[in-house]
């Protein structure tokens, strides 16, 4: 992505290097598989909402479904700066604010568009574990937006599980991965993870995953909308392979490629997410359309 030419966003917080401790843990210490898991089940009760691009990475970490407790698990990444000191390199810090800032640019324009005022969403950059207004965040379950603070909260090395991990490697592959839990931000805005909620609320589990699910592709959809509005003075920020590199991020985080790494099967009740091929093909219609309105809602 040829990133440089747009403003840095000022919503940016660097906690990188804060000593951070788990105890409290989310939902009052219980597992964070229980409150991370259903996303977006809980906005007004326990443990509050958070919303995360990747559900089932704790779990391929935990090696199974349903594995309850022990979401801390021993061998999580350890805070080695001194405390307080930040660790985030400034290229990274660079990076998150740049497309943060192209993230705020461009759902400006889009709410101007409908006489509405896009208010921005915070990002804050930790390492390890961090307190949210939804819990206890932590690294293990990737980047997640929490509506109760408004906040996308992302541990930067996430970017090495990608590349490492998922086989997604590249800046547009973070992008994307940024650009989705922005989304869950304008979801948030446009009162549809209030409506999800409440449809959750009264639906059975594998409805409400069905729920979960559309509200996570459509995010995936606004993240294609993003990426194809985002310009600068120059024009658009694409640059060639940026498109194939999101694409393969979206591919890598599907619930069905997920399941069967971690568990060698696949459930599709239990898809929070969506399928690697229905998480592509929200990806595209966003980039194809530009256009937010066609993003398939609730
Ligand atoms: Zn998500």
């Amino acid at each position: 992505m040829r990133l440089g030419g747009e403003p840095e966003s000022s919503n940016f917080e660097d906690r990188t290097g804060q000593s951070s401790s788990g105890l409290g843990g989310m939902g009052g210490g219980g597992s964070m598989l229980g409150c991370l898991l259903p996303l977006v089940m809980s906005r007004f009760g326990l443990g509050g909402v958070v919303v995360l691009v990747i559900g089932y990475f704790l779990l391929s970490s935990l090696g199974g479904l349903g594995g309850g407790g022990g979401m801390l698990p021993s061998n999580a990444p350890q805070r080695t700066a001194s405390a307080g000191q930040s660790t985030l390199d400034p290229q990274t810090a660079d990076f998150l604010k740049r497309v943060l800032g192209s993230t705020e640019q461009t759902w400006t324009e889009i709410f101007a568009k409908q006489g509405q005022r896009y208010t921005p969403t915070k990002m804050v950059a930790y390492s390890g574990g961090t307190q949210t207004e939804c819990g206890f965040g932590q690294a293990a379950a990737g980047p997640f937006y929490c509506p109760n603070d408004q906040t996308v909260y992302i541990d930067p090395s996430f970017a090495n599980e990608l590349s490492q991990r998922f086989g997604a490697p590249g800046d547009a592959a973070m992008a994307y991965v940024i650009a989705h839990e922005v989304g869950h931000h304008v979801q948030d805005l446009l009162g549809t993870l209030n409506k999800a909620n409440q449809l959750q609320a009264r639906s059975s589990k594998t409805q409400g995953n069905a729920v979960q699910v559309q509200v996570e592709l459509q995010a995936d959809c606004y993240a294609g909308v993003w990426a194809t509005r985002a310009h600068d003075a120059q024009g658009s920020i694409l640059e060639p392979g940026d498109v194939e590199e999101a694409m393969r991020a979206a591919e890598a985080v599907g619930d069905d490629t997920l399941q069967k790494q971690a568990q060698g099967y696949v459930v599709p009740d239990s898809f929070t997410h969506g399928s690697s091929a229905q998480r592509i093909a929200a990806l595209q219609l966003g980039l194809k359309s530009g256009d937010p309105a066609v993003c398939k809602t609730l």
